[in-house]
């Protein structure tokens, strides 16, 4: 939580009340890290009549190049972390790994949301699955694997086969061995470094969805639909959303738990928590993600409000209201992989293919280098129908050379 009880809204335009002039100056917003997160961010707080601050040690970052303000320096720079908080009047963050000493740090003049306690749970797998089980949420059966006695212990657990976790900096994947036996889970942990890790048993997925919810700091929460998400490679892929799309019941399930599991922190902020659904049509939480996440991208385009214009509310003290869908949406994530043809050879994506298809929407972050497996931007396709984005999704990623689905 925020060290700062400040339960003042900060109206966008600056604040009048504070200035006899009309003419006052513009309230800043602030945020750790440059990536497209933050560029979306900056666009929906800009939007509002905010000006933006954003620390990212990285000159080309996709969020600096956009904002007011781009201070240059690492996260844990005490004189960045002072010129941000001196010029914001409140600091969220769009990665995940962001320093938690950092925001703690800057909670002492500024709100921060969300606050550190909630990023520090979520930056850690343990703590996270320590807080579902807290929430009474199902997750997978695990074990925490700190030491070489706790994992001969877990061998015993009938957590095999499974996956090797680390329990800390994990993203698309990375840091991450699937291990089928004790054999295995040894040469994995070695591999690994022996750093902290979570053993999650195997699970029969069939299928993966997630929830974004937006939490005030007066306790008022409203949430977006279910997402249903396709990864590969360990990334997201593409993102599902429209009538039908998963059981009602489901549903209510994964937003009942979302919602309990913002609540456990007293959340501030946005917050997306991702779930499998098992073959047996159980549900059990994966991981929580405290931003704005690349599976609620298609608010942008299909709903009344983006996960963007929430995190700019719920950071300034603004009222909530609860979003509407009002378009079926397919979103496709563009990784670096479609800037490359068959024979490796750098090619540019036919965008005006793309373009001249109904209902399309290209998000580019503005990255200057293209890599296989980098998110370089998605594609939101919007309708009337759920026959129509499919047939248009479809032909995009036809297009684009992203296998179907
Ligand atoms: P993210 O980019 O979402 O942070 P991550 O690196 O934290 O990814 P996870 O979400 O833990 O990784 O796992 C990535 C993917 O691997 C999942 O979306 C799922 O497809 C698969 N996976 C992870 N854990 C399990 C499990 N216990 N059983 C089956 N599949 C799993
Ligand atoms: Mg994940």
């Amino acid at each position: 939580m925020s060290g700062m009880t400040n339960s003042v809204s900060l109206l966008p335009g600056g604040n009048a009340a504070a200035s006899a002039s009309a003419s006052s100056e513009p309230l800043t917003l602030g945020v750790m890290g440059g990536g497209q997160l933050g560029r979306m961010f900056v666009h929906a707080a800009q939007t509002m009549g905010y000006f933006t601050a954003v620390l990212d040690p990285d000159a080309q970052s996709p969020a600096g190049r956009v904002s007011h303000r781009h201070i240059q320096t690492d996260y844990t720079d005490a004189s960045g972390l002072q010129q941000l908080a001196a010029c914001s009047a409140a600091i969220t963050t769009e990665f995940e790994n962001v320093p938690a000493p950092s925001l703690r740090e800057l909670a002492k003049s500024r709100p921060v949301s969300p606050g550190a306690d909630a990023v520090a749970i979520a930056q850690d797998r343990a703590a996270e699955k320590a807080h579902f089980v807290k929430c009474a949420v199902p997750c997978a059966p695990y074990a925490v694997i700190d030491s070489a006695a706790q994992l001969e212990a877990a061998v015993s657990q009938n957590l095999l086969p499974g996956i090797l976790k680390t329990a800390r900096m994990g993203y698309d994947g990375k840091g991450q061995v699937r291990v089928k036996d004790a054999a295995a889970l040894r040469t994995a942990w070695q591999d690994l470094k022996q750093v902290p890790c979570v053993l999650e048993k195997m699970l029969p997925l069939a299928l993966e969805c997630s929830v974004i919810v937006a939490r005030g700091r007066d306790a008022q929460m409203v949430n977006f639909p279910v997402q249903r998400n396709l990864h590969r490679e360990g990334i997201l892929a593409v993102t599902e959303v429209y009538e039908g799309h998963l059981p009602a019941e489901l549903q209510e399930q994964a937003v009942a738990a979302a919602r309990s599991i913002a609540e456990g922190v007293n959340y501030v902020g946005v917050l997306c928590v991702e779930f499998f659904v098992l073959q047996d049509g159980s549900i059990v939480v994966n991981e929580m993600a405290p931003r704005p996440h690349n599976s609620g991208h298609y608010t942008l385009d299909a709903c009344d409000q983006s996960q963007f214009d929430l995190q700019v509310r719920t950071l300034a003290g603004l009222p909530l209201t609860q979003p509407r869908q009002h378009s079926a949406a397919i979103m496709l994530n563009l990784l670096g992989d479609i800037w490359f043809d068959a024979n490796s050879a750098m090619r540019l994506p036919d965008w005006s293919a793309v373009l001249a298809l109904p209902g399309t929407h290209l998000h580019l972050y503005g990255k200057t280098q293209a890599r296989r497996a980098r998110k370089m931007g998605h594609l939101n396709v919007t309708g009337a129908s759920v026959a129509e984005v499919r047939e248009v999704a479809l032909q995009a990623a036809n297009i684009l050379g992203i296998e179907a689905f």
